[in-house]
């Protein structure tokens, strides 16, 4: 499957990989960065489809997918 890897310290917390991930496999997390942002999490790493719509979305390009390789 594809590996989703988020920059926390580079996330503003906008929400849109939470909006447009079709997977729901990002939400926010509860905690901050060190910028006091709140940032994005990977809470189920097994539903991405590597669709890339994270990475598209995200403004501050905090978001990286490996794809699968097999
Ligand atoms: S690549 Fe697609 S399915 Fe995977 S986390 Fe990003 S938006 Fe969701
Ligand atoms: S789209 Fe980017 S900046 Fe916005 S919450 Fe997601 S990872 Fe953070």
């Amino acid at each position: 499957m594809p590996k989703i890897i988020i920059d926390a310290a580079h996330c503003k917390g906008c929400r849109l990989c939470v909006a447009f991930c079709p997977k729901g496999a990002i939400v926010m997390s509860s905690g901050f960065n060190d910028r006091g942002l709140n940032p994005a999490q990977v809470i189920d790493q097994s539903v991405c489809s590597g669709c890339l719509n994270c990475t598209v979305m995200c403004p501050d390009a905090a978001i990286t997918i490996i794809p699968d390789d097999k």
